[in-house]
């Protein structure tokens, strides 16, 4: 294929496609996030169905039926991984958008297939000749048969070549999200991107052909019909409905659009290839250039790019690089794109940063995300690229440890779990690992390494596995709860209903589930905990603590322990919240928003949340900032929010389009999925943001706000931790108490308690100052003492003195001093710190080894004195622990020396 000088950019084919599908009745969403929200058996959002998961099980619903999106995917973890593939091949990434239209209960098999059809074929003017399609060719293990309806409409209604069509089994055409969860048989479009020369038949061969793994055959558009539930034991049930959920690759469909061999050729990536030949070239004689060949420093350019694009998507949505779960699987991405551009791109300093704002702006047409936390996003690669770059060198001493510990063996072969370790904790690649050891005349034991890789894949994929709330079993069925807690008047938290679920067998356990028909209990969300209390049957023989309320999907789930004993199924209940709690949740969460406008007037526009917790007790608010608040600003902030407090603002909720709020300016949570119509938060005009949370009536209930902390979190991120209402007072009170009891302590008024400090500060300054002149007073004394004591032998002076007033700090500024007084010296100079001596003998001149060098008498005084000293034969000095000997001591060395002095006369 050639390219056309009239190739479609990415925007405009990202344009057609969302527009193709709009003119068919398609409601056109927004991408979620790129990990979910309220889905903890995914890390990372694989596929675009992961945000209408609960409208495929039943337990959600949309305002619309038909939907058309382009959603950010990544593939590292958990059932679909592609990241051996990413950089080697051209197809695959470890982040890319997914194009899907979607049916909910709408239209089935015929629409999507013919539709699909039509946008390859007649809109985009791909060759038929080209093009195969397969089908799933049924399942004996699933009891499922051939896919013959859609077998069919390909060939009746869409007019394709029956020899085009080829059936293939579970692990092709029968598409899963994960190990449980909607599912069903796919059919996919594949293309052939050999040249001219190359057979059109080929694909239906086996070897070469469609999904034998080659890149002339590549997948573009898979169309999966979502029928069953796959449940935890492995069997499927039939869903409430039949749904279409189409999956294309954007940037495959791009390449071919754009006629390019490979993904990374396309408009997506030449601009970060463009900006990283800049910086790889920046100290290089001969620039280094990329050409997309099989090169190690091509796969290296591919990685970058492509793994920059996956980190600022995940960063940008509002995740953080740590040790755990999602937050190290982006750390092991910065770390494998560093670790290339080191080794093949010659590239020391941190450069991944410095590609951040290509990708924004590539991207950040349609994901304006990006756009908006560029710096804070920018600011995180940089850091951690810092802290790689001081693991590297951890690393490599590492493995010198290991050099060390098995070079002398007969057979040196490092064993698979220390080998593998580099990899693991110090992002070694095992092939740069077997180079090293094999450049120092080691082995690398393969098999231990492949062991110890799968136990580490093992715990890393159960990181993804949750205690699921319900299982899909249980949850089959449950329609979506209808909540009450946003209506006026008592609704809002006591109700009677009917329950529909129940799981809990043991009275005292704490786990027990129960899913209600309707339910004034507030489900955990948008950082708000979840509502306690009670839930009883009429007559009162039965009742349920609720210690917590979750959801998934639609479906509100009560936690808590049960109490005596249920009835008869659909009995009817009363649900009561815990009033209390709920009223001061209320206040801390009103007062969260007042916090983060404050926040954004005293630091400025670039703070955003990072997260957020809402509970009874008090506030956190975690928000990005690059710097610590000082006190002053904190206070503002303090003094801002109360000011809005006291202005006692209504506090009003309205429901809108998501867009309309957004165009006029409410502030929206990055990272956080929100329906069409969203509920608006006004704080008197003054805060408006995006919430579905519990809020007071008046910003005058919360009463007093204090600040308890500020602290960071992570690199540019912050955290505020606050407390309203009763809680605020009782602190305030506390602080009181400890300013009181200070003041008692000083004897002195409260509001004199600073003077007073400062007072004694000074006084005990002036005071240490004065045992200092003492101490040099001494050390003054000491030195004349010392020189007129001083005898002679020949040109020698020696002597032995012992000052009681002396420190071990002020016996070495004497020492120092004295060693001026002759050239030739035998001295020692005893101080005295409570029961302990320290000691400086002086023997400037001294042989080694002769009866008057200094570590000669050392030991004579450690043997008297206990404790410790030594050093060289013109200095020693330590540090005695017995003063009683002290006297006899210096009888003796007086002897010593006088003896010594006689023999090196004699020589
Ligand atoms: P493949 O067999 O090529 O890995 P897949 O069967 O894993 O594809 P699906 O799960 O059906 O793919 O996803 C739908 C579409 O998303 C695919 O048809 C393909 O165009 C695209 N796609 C899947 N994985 C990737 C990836 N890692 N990078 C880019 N595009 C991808
Ligand atoms: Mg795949």
């Amino acid at each position: 294929m050639t390219s056309s000088p009239n190739a479609r950019s990415a925007e405009r084919v990202r344009t057609e496609f969302l527009q193709f599908f709009a003119e068919r009745g398609h409601a056109i969403v927004p991408s979620a996030p790129v990990f979910p929200q309220d889905d903890p058996t995914l890390l990372f959002t694989n596929a675009g169905m992961n945000q209408f998961k609960d409208v495929f099980l039943g337990t959600g619903t949309r305002p619309y039926k038909r939907a058309v999106d382009t959603q950010k995917c990544i593939r590292v973890s958990g059932k679909h991984n592609d990241l051996e593939e990413v950089g080697v091949d051209t197809y695959h990434h470890t982040f890319f958008e997914m194009l899907g239209n979607w049916s909910f209960g709408d239209y089935f098999k015929e629409d999507a297939i013919v539709w699909a059809w039509q946008l390859l074929t007649e809109v985009w003017k791909l060759p038929k000749e080209r093009l195969w399609v397969t089908v799933f060719g049924g399942d004996e293990k699933d009891g499922l048969p051939a896919d013959k309806d859609a077998e069919h409409i390909w060939i009746e209604k869409a007019g394709v070549a029956r020899e085009r069509v080829l059936r293939f089994g579970r692990k092709d055409n029968f598409w899963e999200m994960g190990e449980t969860g909607p599912c069903g048989p796919c059919t996919e479009i594949h293309i052939d991107r050999g040249g001219p020369e190359t057979d059109p038949a080929d694909g239906a061969r086996k070897e070469i052909g469609v999904n034998a793994g080659n890149e002339r055959f590549i997948e573009l558009w898979n169309n999966v019909f979502m029928e069953f539930n796959r449940l935890d034991d492995g069997s499927l049930k039939p869903l409430p409905a039949q749904s279409v959920d189409t999956g294309m690759g954007f940037e495959r469909i791009l390449s071919v659009l754009q006629g390019k061999r490979s993904n990374y050729d396309t408009d997506l990536f030449t601009p970060i290839f463009a900006r990283l030949e800049e910086i790889a070239s920046r100290n290089t004689v001969a620039p280094r250039r990329y050409s997309a060949s099989a090169s190690r420093a091509d796969v290296a350019f591919r990685v970058c790019a492509d793994h920059v694009r996956a980190v600022t998507a995940a960063l940008s949505d509002g995740a953080l690089p740590s040790n755990t779960g999602r937050g190290y699987v982006l750390r092991r991405l910065i770390r494998r794109a560093a670790r290339f551009g080191r080794q093949e791109l010659g590239l020391e300093e941190p450069f991944l940063h410095e590609l951040v704002p290509v990708v924004a702006d590539v991207l950040g047409g349609t994901f304006p995300e990006m756009r908006a936390r560029l710096d804070h996003v920018r600011e995180l690669i940089k850091i951690e690229e810092q802290s790689f770059a001081r693991t590297l060198g951890r690393g490599l001493v590492r493995f010198d440890h290991l050099y060390a510990k098995y070079k002398s063996d007969t057979v040196p072969v490092i064993a698979g779990p220390e080998a593998f370790e580099l990899y693991a904790t110090y992002g070694f690649p095992r092939d740069l690992v077997e180079l090293m050891a094999r450049e120092r005349g080691l082995a690398v034991d393969g098999q231990g390494w492949d062991k110890a890789e799968k136990a580490h894949q093992d715990a890393s994929r159960s990181e993804g596995k949750f205690k699921q709330l319900l299982s899909a079993e249980q949850l089959e069925g449950l329609p979506a709860t209808n909540s009450t807690y946003h209506e006026a008047g008592d609704r809002s938290w006591r109700l009677e209903t009917e329950y529909l679920f129940l799981a809990a067998d043991n009275t005292n356990a704490h786990d027990g589930r129960l899913v209600l028909a309707e339910s004034p209990f507030y489900p955990e969300g948008g950082g708000q905990v979840g509502d306690t209390g009670v839930i009883e049957q009429v007559d009162r023989m039965w009742r349920f603590n609720v210690e917590d309320t979750k959801r998934i999907g639609g479906v509100i789930v009560h936690i808590g322990t049960q109490e005596g004993f249920v009835e008869r199924p659909r009995m009817r209940v009363i649900a009561t919240v815990d009033r209390a709690k709920r009223s001061l949740t209320r206040k801390n969460h009103t007062a969260t928003h007042l916090l983060h406008k404050a926040l954004k007037e005293v630091l400025g526009a670039h703070v955003g949340q990072q997260g957020s917790e809402v509970s009874p007790e008090r506030l956190r608010f975690d928000f990005s900032h690059p710097k610590g608040v000082s006190p002053e600003e904190l206070e503002r902030i303090e003094t801002i929010v109360n000011e809005q407090i006291v202005a006692n603002h209504r506090v009003q909720t309205t429901v809108e389009d998501l867009e309309a709020a957004k165009a006029r300016g409410v502030v929206a949570m990055f990272g956080e999925k929100y329906d069409a119509k969203v509920r608006v938060l006004d704080v008197g005009g003054w805060s408006t943001e995006l919430c579905g949370g519990t809020h007071v009536s008046a910003s005058g209930d919360i009463g007093p706000f204090v600040i308890t902390l500020e602290r960071a979190v992570a690199a540019g991120v912050r955290r505020i931790e606050a407390l309203t209402g009763p809680a605020a007072v009782v602190e305030i009170q506390r602080q009181r108490r400890r300013l009181a009891g200070a003041a008692r302590l000083l004897k002195s008024a409260p509001d004199e308690v600073e003077a007073r400090v400062e007072q004694l500060l000074t006084q005990l300054k002036e005071a240490k100052k004065q045992s200092a002149k003492s101490s040099a007073g001494g050390i003054d004394a000491a030195f004349t003492r010392v020189k007129e004591g001083l005898q002679s032998t020949g040109d020698v002076r020696h002597g032995v003195f012992a000052f009681a007033d002396l420190d071990q700090n002020s016996v070495r500024e004497l020492g120092d001093r004295v060693k001026s007084l002759a050239p030739k010296l035998v001295v020692a100079l005893f101080g005295r710190e409570e029961e302990r001596v320290p000691f400086l003998i002086l023997c400037p001149g001294a042989q080694k080894g002769s009866p008057l060098a200094a570590g000669e008498l050392a030991k004579l005084v450690s043997a008297k004195l206990g404790g410790g000293g030594g050093g060289r034969p013109d200095l020693a000095q330590g540090q005695g622990l017995n003063a009683a000997a002290l006297p006899e001591l210096e009888r003796e060395l007086l002897q010593r020396i006088a003896a010594g002095l006689q023999a090196v006369a004699a020589r």
